[in-house]
């Protein structure tokens, strides 16, 4: 019964859009042919969003934009809440000294049209949560009135990368160069919007397609919600909670490399999955106790311990039985020490010198390398930070010494598999959500909480809508 009814109302909403379509064929959006294929069925509206264009400082403003036609498998979200990444800083503020490869914050990337994000007109900001309000006539996944998270990462489900489970790379991922995207809103002289990476957060609606959209069911307020389902938490989480990339075993031993948001959630997801020990490390003293009061069991500053850190958190992670015969865990006596059973590197580059304590490197190598290095033989390294440069490593280590790396984009998080369970997490009181919100702020006010992002005073900021 639930199926015909489904079938139904499917049939009715195709009806609509041709009928729709008819009634305005000049309104049939062109361009981004893999993401808008069908007939429009919604028009028209007016909401406000943070539009960048251009270069340096001030390129990015509020503007009233009118929603075009929705088609195919494009959604409309209601914004409720969005995080300011920090790795979206170079992109909001205009800062040049922006890391390669951040998912959607490469302003100079330059598409197969030949065209230039710095001369289009992009809605700013990674995923949000909010309110389906429109869905084209293609959509399956989620329907008008549910609540969903706008995911940073894609699912197609597939494509080779969503089939083995490896969601966390598919495929559409870096389908966001100026071919790839179709106009979404246009300025009041007709100039076409586009939304940055399909996802556009910093905005009243988000105009994004099916596949970055996850359905969550859950009465968490806004701010709660966008915090747990943000870029940077959905990477801390499945950095630690997933089994995607690394298994943190209960009891074991877990390093985090740098304590903004990502780093402190990949803390709780380390106390979540029943690691006994965890160890922070952040050059700034107020993360690092923050980091204590949401489950790390020690706390270490990079700049006061300098080239030691490593030993520290291998010292740390030994055991009582680290001898031989007994079960230890220490590398026979070649080097100091056990390692961590699974190290998250959370540090990245520095886009500005932070106004509070600055890390020991601003290009984000030195805390990398030295993640490798405060691993255990057969333990396993994720590393999520934007770094710049070029990482050396001990060669003997690298080639033979156990330890497996893992590129945690996303942590390794698969959307509609993992998202879902992190709502769980925040509902059921295991994910401390507001001890991350350290801003809270309106739409309006984003541009001065991303100076605040920028220069790390506030661990992260939400912008509500
Ligand atoms: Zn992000
Ligand atoms: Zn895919």
């Amino acid at each position: 019964m639930t199926t015909i009814k489904k079938q139904m109302s499917r049939r009715r909403l195709i009806k609509h859009g041709a009928a729709a379509a008819a009634a305005g064929a000049a309104l049939v959006t062109p361009g981004g042919a893999a993401f808008g294929q069908a007939p429009a069925v919604v028009t028209g509206r007016t909401f406000r969003a943070w539009i960048s264009r251009g270069t340096g400082r001030g390129r990015t403003t509020l503007q009233d934009v009118r929603l075009r036609p929705i088609t195919g498998r494009q959604v409309v979200v209601r914004t409720e809440a969005c995080n300011l990444c920090y790795s979206n800083v170079g992109a909001v503020l205009g800062i040049q000294a922006a890391p390669p490869a951040a998912a959607g914050a490469n302003p100079a990337a330059v598409g197969l049209a030949g065209a230039n994000t710095n001369d289009m007109a992009l809605i700013q900001g990674h995923g949000g949560v909010g309110v389906v309000e429109a869905v084209g006539p293609q959509v399956r996944r989620v329907q008008v009135g549910d609540r969903v998270c706008v995911s940073g990462t894609p699912q197609c489900g597939s494509c080779y990368h969503c089939l083995r489970g490896r969601a966390d790379i598919c495929q559409l991922l870096g389908r966001n160069l100026p071919g790839d995207l179709a106009p979404v809103a246009e300025l009041r002289d007709g100039t076409p919007v586009y939304s940055n990476s399909h996802i556009g957060g910093l905005a009243e609606l988000m105009v994004t397609v099916e596949e970055w959209v996850v359905p969550v069911v859950t009465k968490a307020t806004p701010v709660d919600l966008g915090m747990v389902l943000s870029c940077v938490s959905v990477a801390g989480l499945g950095a630690t909670t997933t089994g995607t990339l690394a298994v943190v075993p209960p009891g074991g031993t877990v390093a985090v490399v740098g304590c903004g948001p990502l780093g402190l959630s990949a803390v709780q997801g380390a106390r979540i999955a029943g690691a006994s020990t965890i160890i922070a490390i952040d050059p700034i003293r107020a993360r690092r106790e923050l980091a204590l009061t949401i489950g790390a069991t020690h706390i270490l500053d990079p700049n006061a311990e300098g080239a030691r850190i490593i030993e520290r958190v291998r010292e740390l992670s030994s055991g009582p039985t680290s001898r031989a015969w007994s079960g230890g865990r220490d590398s026979g006596g070649r080097r100091s020490g056990a390692g961590a059973d699974v190290v998250v590197e959370a540090a990245g580059a520095e886009f500005v010198r932070p106004k509070l304590e600055a890390g020991p490197d601003p290009t984000g190598i030195l805390p990398m390398q030295q993640a490798y290095e405060m691993c255990s033989a057969g333990g396993h390294l994720v590393t999520t930070g934007l770094v710049r440069g070029t990482i050396a490593l001990p060669a003997f280590l690298f080639a033979i010494g156990g330890i497996t790396h893992s590129g945690g984009q996303a942590g390794g998080a698969n959307p509609m598999r993992d998202i879902p369970r992190f709502v769980e997490m925040l509902d059921k009181g295991q994910y401390n959500a507001k001890a991350l919100a350290t801003r809270v702020v309106p739409l309006q006010d984003v541009m001065g909480a991303y100076e605040e992002v920028a220069y790390r005073t506030t661990v992260t900021a939400i912008m509500t809508v």
